[in-house]
């Protein structure tokens, strides 16, 4: 493929996200959700997850804010329900390091995230497209602090 078709997959995938945010639903009971906010931009995120021993059951985002942050969002909600928190954790970490220039590890699960690579090359974006996963982060951390 050529790199503007490569680019125009990329943008209607993300923008294909946008439109239509996986795990965008209202949340009735929150025992494990935390707001994110992006100053930079606007971004608004709520993440909302259903943990059970050890395991995302169900993974709840709410996005408001520009196509980059809603579209990593709703990637993040698509891949993280059915892992294991160890896992979302090393998913969360190759996505910050994809972001600072690192490649994907290839037996990685990251579905569409990759689609997210340009971003990299603004940085004032890349704080849009690691909202979600910064905000999931800090639930990890909080869940790890009271089951440790
Ligand atoms: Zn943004």
């Amino acid at each position: 493929m050529q790199e503007n078709d490569l680019n125009l997959l990329y943008q209607e995938t993300i923008l294909d996200h946008y439109k239509n945010p996986r795990g965008k639903k209202a949340v009735a009971e929150c025992d494990h959700c935390k707001n994110g906010f992006n100053p930079l931009c606007g971004d608004k995120v709520e993440v909302a997850l259903k943990l059970g021993s050890g395991t995302v059951e169900d993974a709840t985002v709410n996005s408001t804010g520009c196509a980059i942050s809603v579209a990593s969002g709703s990637m993040m909600a698509e891949l993280i329900p059915g892992k294991k928190i160890e896992e979302v954790e090393e998913l969360a970490q190759a996505f910050f390091d994809m972001m600072q220039g690192k490649d994907f590890p290839e037996e990685l699960d990251y579905g569409d995230l990759d689609t997210l690579e340009g971003v990299r090359k603004f940085h004032s974006r890349v704080k849009c497209a690691t909202l979600a996963w910064k905000t999931l982060q800090e639930i990890i951390n909080e869940w790890k602090e009271k089951n440790s």
